[in-house]
């Protein structure tokens, strides 16, 4: 059993080869894809045609499929190496990777044999998940008497489709999506709910706006449209109605995987924080001289520890739900915790960096606006410190 605090000898190799990827093929392109006022142009097919020949993008699918069957403590260091070069492609990836695990465990064989080969034998398959409606964003982290807006009405043979998602990460460069949509009226989106698959040629289905983010550029967010888009019965994934339970028992490393993203962006702020407190001399001495500012870093770096052991020990539960009783906290607060750190050591480097943080030259202020990408996404830190009370307190 792979222990969460130590990298073994396959995880060191798989790291390696990413840091390589991340040396060669983000960290040279990311900030002028960043700078690109349309958002669609600042994603890279050409990144995620390398990240598929470096064996990245397909890489928590099981060897049999072609993967390496990269488990969910891997992931997440992966996930935190490539956003040490950039948070917008450790989205893309992060999604693909996740929604790929979910795959495996969730659709049926016959579902399997008809998806996965459309995902995994195109360079570009990527992976898309849209829960999110604009009348619907926390509303399905806390139970309460709502339902999606979204709806699917049966028909023959299946299930005619209606409503709109939006903010969803990959949605307009995805080939595959999980959907998650209301088809019993009356009961709320926790008992009323189903989750579809289906491909970016279903018919009915389009997409609407790219949304023009302040941070996390190299990755694209859009709206799903739906308008009498008719989805077969067999691509139901589950039962009909009981599509959030796919989430509670396939989903738990997402929480993980978004800490996992915030945290990589967060060590390379940290890093390019004391390379130039290193360098940087004012007072007669360089700033790393100066002991306020030394302490600092140091609490900095206590920051990204604790973080990093918290997203590995969720990640490592994950991997061992079946020896070790999951703890449901632990699918909300390590992306919490995070996020805050990341935006507070965000802040720190600013100022450690003076005027020069605020000027775009340096590149500071991406890091600062990629970390902002996090106290929202995956869920708004407060709903889910709600979500995470109520599993602790309310059972
Ligand atoms: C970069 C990014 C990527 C994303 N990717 C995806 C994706 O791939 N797929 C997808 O489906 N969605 C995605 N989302 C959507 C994301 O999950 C939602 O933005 C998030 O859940 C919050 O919903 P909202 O934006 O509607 O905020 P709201 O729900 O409107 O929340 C606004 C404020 O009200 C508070 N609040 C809301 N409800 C309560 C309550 N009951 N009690 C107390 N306070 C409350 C919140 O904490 C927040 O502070 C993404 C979002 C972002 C920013």
């Amino acid at each position: 059993m792979s222990q969460p605090f130590v990298v073994d000898e396959m995880q060191e190799a798989v790291l390696e080869s990413v840091r390589r990827f991340v040396a060669d093929e983000i960290l040279p392109v990311a900030a002028d894809l960043d700078a690109n006022a349309d958002p669609e142009e600042s994603f890279s097919w050409g990144i995620v045609e390398k990240s598929d020949a470096a064996g990245i993008r397909t890489m928590t699918l099981p060897e049999e499929w072609g993967g390496i069957g990269a488990d969910y403590l891997t992931t997440g260091m992966v996930v935190e190496e490539l956003a040490k070069g950039d948070i917008g492609i450790s989205v893309v990836m992060a999604q693909t990777l996740k929604i790929a695990q979910i795959m495996m465990e969730a659709l049926s064989e016959d579902q399997q044999q008809r998806f996965i080969p459309r995902f995994r034998d195109n360079p570009r398959g990527l992976l898309a998940i849209g829960i999110t409606e604009p009348e619907n964003g926390s509303n399905y982290f806390v139970h309460g008497d709502w339902s999606f807006n979204t709806r699917a009405e049966k028909v023959d043979g299946g299930w005619k489709i209606n409503g709109m998602k939006h903010f969803v990460s990959n949605s307009n460069r995805a080939n595959v999506f999980l959907l998650f949509v209301q088809t019993e009226k009356d009961n709320d989106l926790f008992s009323g709910s189903t989750c579809f698959i289906l491909s970016n040629e279903t018919p009915g289905f389009s997409l609407g706006q790219v949304h023009n983010k302040m941070g996390e550029r190299l990755a694209n967010n859009a709206e799903m449209i739906f308008q009498d888009c008719f989805v077969p019965d067999s691509d139901v994934v589950g039962e009909v109605g009981n599509g959030f339970q796919i989430l509670a028992d396939f989903f738990p490393a997402s929480n993980a995987y978004a800490g996992a993203s915030v945290l990589g962006n967060a060590v390379a702020t940290y890093e390019m924080t004391l390379e130039w407190a290193k360098n940087r001399i004012q007072g007669g001495k360089p700033l790393i001289e100066h002991d306020g500012i030394r302490a600092q870093l140091a609490e900095m770096h206590m920051m990204l520890d604790v973080a990093r052991t918290y997203i590995r020990k969720a990640t490592w539960a994950a991997d061992n739900r079946d020896k070790v009783p999951w703890d449901p906290a632990l699918g909300a607060l390590p992306k919490i915790y995070a996020s805050q750190i990341a935006w507070q050591i965000a802040t720190w480097a600013m100022e450690i960096h003076g005027g020069s943080g605020f000027m775009k030259e340096i590149g500071l202020e991406k890091r600062v606006r990629d970390a902002a990408a996090f106290l929202h996404s995956d869920g708004v830190n407060r709903t889910l410190f709600l979500k995470a009370a109520n599993y602790l307190y309310k059972g």
